[in-house]
């Protein structure tokens, strides 16, 4: 059996015309050799834990524990910004912030190690080293009101979903995966990293360089100005947002 799975990555590997390989779950899998992707995820670092801090009380949860520093303070201004609209209020919780390496591994790999089983999983979840979490600068919001849509594609449609949608840009949140996005990545309206408006903020620059290679290569320069019919699946329409720039 681990001869015969061991053959059909091997076979996987020259199909796609990669020269280099990684092993996330045990499992050999074709990468990037330009840039260390995987399934279309771009290789991130875990954060040092001195960059961490805790995440707000009343926005925090049990996979939203700490977020970076950095992130934390505009993470900060845009709660106060929602509570201040009466349409979001407290509406808005933290779903997953900060996420090791070993916990995504604890995710990701769960669930069938096959070639198969994981290529479609990246679909909606980071290979291990590849996740946007570990930086710490990357949220899953969530809206109180309606949890049956967690890290479902109904987010949209509630209310904290559409305030973000219009207003986390203003804090130096982007959409990482929006629909029709070059990633290959699932449609998340959930999932913002922060970059800060401009490279000005504390930290933005550091932020800019950790997400720089996502950033040139699948920008997040469309966003949905409406949303899509659900079901089906999204509809990619996408108008001009007011997102923060790219210093390319
Ligand atoms: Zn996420």
């Amino acid at each position: 059996m681990r001869t015969t799975l061991s053959l059909l990555s091997a076979v996987a590997l020259a199909w796609s015309g990669a020269t280099s390989a990684a092993t996330p779950c045990g499992t050999t899998v074709a990468e990037n050799p330009d840039t260390g992707a995987v399934f279309g995820h771009l290789l991130y670092a875990e954060a040092a834990a001195a960059d961490l801090a805790a995440a707000p009380p009343g926005f925090a949860g049990p996979g939203c524990e700490v977020l970076h520093r950095d992130a934390a303070a505009a993470l900060d201004r845009l709660l106060a910004a929602a509570r201040a609209d009466p349409s979001v209020g407290i509406a808005l919780y933290g779903v997953s912030c900060f996420r090791s390496v070993s916990r995504q591994s604890g995710i990701y790999c769960s669930r069938g190690r096959s070639l198969a089983a994981l290529a479609a999983r990246a679909r909606t979840s980071a290979p291990p080293g590849h996740s946007e979490h570990a930086t710490g600068y990357t949220i899953d919001f969530g809206d109180r009101r309606r949890r049956s849509c967690e890290v479902g594609a109904c987010f949209a449609d509630t209310a904290a979903g559409r305030w973000l949608l219009a207003n986390a840009p203003t804090f130096g949140f982007e959409m990482s995966f929006p629909a029709g996005n070059g990633q290959g990545v699932a449609w998340e309206p959930w999932h913002w990293r922060w970059v800060g408006t401009s490279i000005i903020p504390d930290g933005a620059l550091t932020a800019r360089k950790v997400f720089g290679p996502a950033r040139r290569r699948y920008p997040s320069d469309r966003v949905q100005p409406d949303l899509p019919p659900l079901p089906p699946a999204p509809v990619p329409i996408f108008a001009p947002a007011p997102l923060p720039d790219l210093d390319r």
